[in-house]
C-alpha cells in the first residue's frame, strides 16, 4: 500500500525544525530513519498530515562522552550507536542488546531516538534506558527540558514528548566500576521484535547483590521498572536461589497481556526464566 497524502518539510536547521514544530500544526511527525514510521504509514495504520524530515540537521548525529555520561544525539543511527568503542566500554548493558535490535539495513537507518519515541511495547532500548536510568533532553522553540526515561514512556506508541516538541538527545550514565550486567531475550528471531525481554545491573558486593536494576518489555503497554522485584533481591545472597525467587515474584505479581503470537500465560512463564537468568547472568552464576 502507499501512505495517505502528506505535506513533506525538509527543515535545515534546529531552529527551523522547532519553529515548524511550534505551529502546533493538527497531526505532524518527526521523520527520522522511518523504519517504523514509514510501515505504519505505508499500512495506514499511521496517516500524519505533514512531516518534518530531520536528516538534513547538522551536529545531530554523535555519539560521545560528557562528564559521566554518554551523549547520542537525534540522528545517531543504531548501526552506530551499537559499533561505538564508548558504548561498548561504558555501557556494555546497552552494547550487548544491540546484538538482539532489528537488522543490519534496519540499523544502518533506525536512530535510537526514533526507537525510544516510537514507544513499541516490544522493544529492548526503552528497558535498557530505564535500567540504566537514562535521560532525555526535549527541545521545543520555548524551552530544553530533561526527562528522566522512568518518567518518558508513558504506554502503548506514549511518551512524554509534547507536540511541539523534538527528543534531541539521550544522556546514558556511564557503568560505574563493579557494576555487571544481564540481558535476556526471547523473540521469534534475532532481531526480531522481543516476545520478553528483561535487562538487568547490578553490583555483587561480599557476595550478595547491591544497587539492582532490573525492567523489562513486552510483558505490557510498555518497557516498565520491576522495582518491587529489585527490593526484594538488594541486599540478598548472590546465588541462584535468589535469583529463582525474584523469577517466581515475577511470575507472581505481574500479569503480561496476551496476542496472536503469545498467550498471556506463555509470557509470564518466560517471564519468570528470564528475570532468573538475568539475575544469575549479572551475578555470573554458572548457567
Ligand atoms: C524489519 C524490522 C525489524 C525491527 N526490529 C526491531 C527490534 O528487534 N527491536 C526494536 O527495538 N526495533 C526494531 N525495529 C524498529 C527500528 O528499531 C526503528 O529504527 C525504530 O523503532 C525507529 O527509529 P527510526 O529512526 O526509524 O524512527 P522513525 O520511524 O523515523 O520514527 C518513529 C517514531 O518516532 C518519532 N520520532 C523519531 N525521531 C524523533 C525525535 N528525534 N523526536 C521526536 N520524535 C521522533 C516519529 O515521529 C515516529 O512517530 C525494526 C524495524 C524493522 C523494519
Amino acid at each position: 500500500m502507499k501512505p495517505a497524502p502528506f505535506v513533506y518539510e525538509r527543515p535545515q536547521s534546529m531552529d527551523a525544525v522547532l519553529a515548524l514544530l511550534a505551529e502546533n500544526h493538527s497531526d505532524t511527525k518527526i521523520l527520522a530513519g522511518g523504519q517504523s514510521l514509514v510501515p505504519m504509514m505505508n499500512f495506514r495504520l499511521a496517516k500524519p498530515e505533514r512531516l518534518i524530515d530531520i536528516n538534513r540537521l547538522p551536529d545531530l548525529n554523535y555519539v560521545r562522552l560528557e562528564g559521566s555520561e554518554i551523549a547520542i544525539g537525534a540522528l545517531a543511527r543504531h548501526a552506530d550507536v551499537k559499533d561505538s568503542a564508548l558504548v561498548a566500554k561504558h555501557a556494555p548493558l546497552m552494547h550487548a542488546a544491540y546484538e538482539w535490535i532489528a537488522h543490519a539495513a534496519v540499523r544502518n537507518r533506525g536512530t535510537l531516538c526514533g526507537n525510544l519515541c516510537h514507544c513499541d511495547p516490544a522493544s529492548e532500548m526503552p528497558a535498557i534506558m530505564l535500567a540504566c536510568g537514562a535521560t532525555m533532553v526535549l527541545k521545543s522553540k520555548a524551552q530544553t527540558r530533561k526527562v528522566a526515561a522512568a518518567d518518558f514512556f508513558l504506554g502503548l506508541y506514549e511518551t512524554a514528548v509534547k507536540p511541539d516538541e523534538m527528543l534531541v538527545e539521550v544522556r546514558v550514565p556511564i557503568a560505574p566500576p563493579g557494576q555487571t550486567f544481564g540481558f535476556m531475550e526471547v523473540s521469534m528471531r534475532k532481531g526480531d521484535y522481543a516476545w520478553v525481554v528483561v535487562a538487568c545491573l547490578a553490583t555483587v558486593s561480599a557476595g550478595k547483590f547491591t544497587q539492582v536494576a532490573l525492567s523489562a518489555a513486552g510483558i505490557g503497554s510498555c518497557a516498565v521498572r520491576l522495582a518491587d522485584i529489585e527490593k526484594t533481591v538488594n541486599g540478598q545472597p548472590a546465588t541462584q536461589a535468589t535469583c529463582d525467587q525474584a523469577g517466581q515474584l515475577a511470575y507472581d505479581k505481574i500479569e503480561p497481556f496476551g496476542d496472536v503470537a503469545n498467550s498471556a500465560q506463555y509470557r509470564r512463564d518466560l517471564l519468570r526464566t528470564l528475570v532468573s537468568r538475568t539475575l544469575a547472568q549479572a551475578a555470573a552464576l554458572p548457567a
